[in-house]
């Protein structure tokens, strides 16, 4: 838990999110500002900046993270058409928010080119 991390704020219910999954590892919601019509963020509830601090204890937690990003998928009608999920690490990655997550994107033609 990390008192001023966004992440935590929304798993702690301090900021309000558009929740599609909660149990006890892990919470998944609406982005808000979606690239692509369905765009969820699957984020597990400890903190941890980023893939960096994942240690050996944590390959359940990705497992199932990674497993529920399919699940949700499905769930959300873009388990069959397809999707991508991206984590978005350090500050080249691309990543803003500094607390592991990731992104599950689908619901339109994606480019095969990464970049
Ligand atoms: P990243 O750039 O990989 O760190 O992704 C951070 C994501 O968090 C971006 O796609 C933002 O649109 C999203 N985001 C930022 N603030 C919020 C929020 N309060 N609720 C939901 N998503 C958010
Ligand atoms: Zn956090």
């Amino acid at each position: 838990m990390s008192a001023d991390c966004l992440f935590c704020k929304i798993a702690r219910k301090e900021v309000s999110s558009k929740t599609v999954h909660e149990d006890h590892d892990i919470v998944a919601f609406h982005d808000l500002n979606p690239v692509a019509p369905v765009h969820v963020l699957i984020v597990p509830k400890e903190h941890m900046d980023n893939l960096n601090e994942v240690g050996k204890g944590d390959d359940q937690l990705l497992g199932k993270a990674l497993r529920l990003a399919a699940k949700l998928a499905d769930d959300l009608g873009v388990g069959e058409s397809g999707y991508r999920i991206v984590i978005n690490n350090g500050d080249q990655g691309g990543q803003t928010v500094q607390h592991l997550h990731l992104h599950l994107i689908g619901g339109r033609q994606l480019e095969a080119k990464m970049g």
